[in-house]
Protein backbone atom coordinates (compact mmCIF):
# COMPACT_ATOMS: atom_id res chain seq x y z
CA UNK A 1 0.00 0.00 0.00
CA UNK A 2 1.39 3.34 -1.39
CA UNK A 3 1.07 6.45 1.05
CA UNK A 4 1.07 8.35 -2.00
CA UNK A 5 -1.45 10.93 -2.49
CA UNK A 6 -2.54 9.70 -6.08
CA UNK A 7 -3.06 6.14 -4.61
CA UNK A 8 -5.34 7.20 -2.31
CA UNK A 9 -7.28 8.85 -4.94
CA UNK A 10 -6.96 5.93 -6.63
CA UNK A 11 -8.40 3.80 -3.65
CA UNK A 12 -11.08 6.51 -2.99
CA UNK A 13 -9.81 7.13 0.52
CA UNK A 14 -9.16 10.87 -0.52
CA UNK A 15 -11.59 12.74 -3.16
CA UNK A 16 -11.39 13.45 -6.56
CA UNK A 17 -14.05 14.51 -9.25
CA UNK A 18 -12.63 10.77 -11.24
CA UNK A 19 -14.07 11.93 -15.06
CA UNK A 20 -12.65 8.62 -16.29
CA UNK A 21 -11.23 4.82 -14.85
CA UNK A 22 -10.68 1.67 -16.46
CA UNK A 23 -8.73 -1.62 -14.98
CA UNK A 24 -5.51 0.51 -15.68
CA UNK A 25 -6.10 4.14 -15.18
CA UNK A 26 -8.04 7.18 -13.22
CA UNK A 27 -8.35 10.40 -14.86
CA UNK A 28 -9.65 12.91 -12.10
CA UNK A 29 -9.70 17.30 -12.37
CA UNK A 30 -6.68 18.74 -11.01
CA UNK A 31 -7.49 20.58 -7.54
CA UNK A 32 -6.18 23.52 -9.51
CA UNK A 33 -6.96 23.98 -13.01
CA UNK A 34 -4.76 26.40 -15.47
CA UNK A 35 -7.25 25.80 -18.46
CA UNK A 36 -11.57 25.26 -18.75
CA UNK A 37 -9.80 21.53 -18.78
CA UNK A 38 -7.32 20.01 -16.75
CA UNK A 39 -7.10 16.26 -15.76
CA UNK A 40 -4.46 14.32 -14.64
CA UNK A 41 -4.45 10.73 -16.20
CA UNK A 42 -2.24 8.52 -14.06
CA UNK A 43 -1.85 4.44 -13.97
CA UNK A 44 -3.55 2.68 -11.12
CA UNK A 45 0.17 1.31 -10.56
CA UNK A 46 2.54 3.40 -8.57
CA UNK A 47 5.22 4.35 -10.88
CA UNK A 48 6.88 7.33 -8.89
CA UNK A 49 8.02 9.14 -12.30
CA UNK A 50 8.53 8.85 -15.92
CA UNK A 51 12.42 7.49 -15.87
CA UNK A 52 10.81 4.55 -13.21
CA UNK A 53 8.77 2.81 -16.52
CA UNK A 54 10.50 -0.53 -17.04
CA UNK A 55 9.74 -3.30 -19.77
CA UNK A 56 6.65 -4.51 -18.18
CA UNK A 57 4.93 -1.53 -18.04
CA UNK A 58 4.84 -1.17 -21.92
CA UNK A 59 1.73 -1.96 -22.40
CA UNK A 60 0.44 0.29 -19.78
CA UNK A 61 1.73 3.05 -20.93
CA UNK A 62 -0.29 2.72 -24.64
CA UNK A 63 -3.26 2.00 -22.20
CA UNK A 64 -2.47 5.27 -20.55
CA UNK A 65 -2.43 7.20 -23.99
CA UNK A 66 -5.32 5.01 -24.70
CA UNK A 67 -6.98 6.58 -21.61
CA UNK A 68 -5.89 10.30 -22.73
CA UNK A 69 -7.74 9.97 -25.93
CA UNK A 70 -11.24 8.74 -24.17
CA UNK A 71 -11.15 11.08 -21.30
CA UNK A 72 -10.38 14.26 -24.68
CA UNK A 73 -13.33 13.12 -26.25
CA UNK A 74 -15.85 12.70 -23.37
CA UNK A 75 -14.34 16.48 -22.14
CA UNK A 76 -15.30 18.03 -25.52
CA UNK A 77 -11.34 18.75 -26.27
CA UNK A 78 -10.48 15.87 -28.73
CA UNK A 79 -11.42 17.87 -31.99
CA UNK A 80 -9.77 21.00 -31.45
CA UNK A 81 -7.23 19.57 -30.00
CA UNK A 82 -4.82 19.70 -26.43
CA UNK A 83 -1.92 19.83 -24.70
CA UNK A 84 -0.54 16.67 -22.66
CA UNK A 85 2.18 17.41 -20.26
CA UNK A 86 4.16 15.39 -18.15
CA UNK A 87 6.58 16.82 -15.84
CA UNK A 88 9.44 14.96 -14.97
CA UNK A 89 11.60 15.47 -11.50
CA UNK A 90 12.53 18.39 -9.59
CA UNK A 91 13.91 20.02 -12.65
CA UNK A 92 10.97 19.31 -14.80
CA UNK A 93 8.33 20.73 -12.36
CA UNK A 94 7.05 17.60 -10.73
CA UNK A 95 5.74 17.90 -7.15
CA UNK A 96 3.46 14.33 -6.81
CA UNK A 97 5.58 11.41 -7.62
CA UNK A 98 2.87 8.96 -9.08
CA UNK A 99 3.43 9.35 -12.90
CA UNK A 100 0.51 11.28 -14.17
CA UNK A 101 -0.31 13.33 -17.20
CA UNK A 102 -1.70 16.68 -17.48
CA UNK A 103 -4.32 17.12 -20.12
CA UNK A 104 -5.07 20.34 -20.69
CA UNK A 105 -7.30 21.99 -23.10
CA UNK A 106 -10.53 24.18 -23.87
CA UNK A 107 -8.30 27.51 -24.59
CA UNK A 108 -5.59 28.09 -27.29
CA UNK A 109 -1.85 27.70 -26.23
CA UNK A 110 1.01 29.25 -27.43
CA UNK A 111 3.14 27.54 -30.32
CA UNK A 112 6.20 27.07 -29.49
P1 LIG B 1 3.04 18.05 -10.98
O1 LIG B 1 3.67 19.37 -10.75
O2 LIG B 1 3.52 17.00 -10.02
O3 LIG B 1 3.15 17.63 -12.42
O4 LIG B 1 1.51 18.30 -10.78
C1 LIG B 1 0.75 17.85 -9.71
C2 LIG B 1 -0.65 18.34 -9.93
O5 LIG B 1 -1.49 17.70 -9.01
C3 LIG B 1 -0.84 19.86 -9.72
O6 LIG B 1 -1.37 20.44 -10.92
C4 LIG B 1 -1.81 19.95 -8.55
O7 LIG B 1 -2.73 21.00 -8.68
C5 LIG B 1 -2.48 18.60 -8.56
N1 LIG B 1 -2.87 18.10 -7.25
C6 LIG B 1 -2.10 18.05 -6.14
N2 LIG B 1 -2.76 17.50 -5.11
C7 LIG B 1 -3.99 17.18 -5.60
C8 LIG B 1 -5.14 16.57 -4.99
O8 LIG B 1 -5.17 16.21 -3.83
N3 LIG B 1 -6.22 16.42 -5.80
C9 LIG B 1 -6.23 16.80 -7.11
N4 LIG B 1 -7.35 16.59 -7.80
N5 LIG B 1 -5.17 17.37 -7.70
C10 LIG B 1 -4.06 17.56 -6.95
Amino acid sequence: MEDCIFCKIVRKEVPAEIVYEDEHVVAFKDIKPVAPVHILVIPRKHIPDLTAITEDDVELMGRLHQAVVKVAEKMGVAEKGFRLVNNCKEEGGQVIYHLHFHLIGGRKFKER
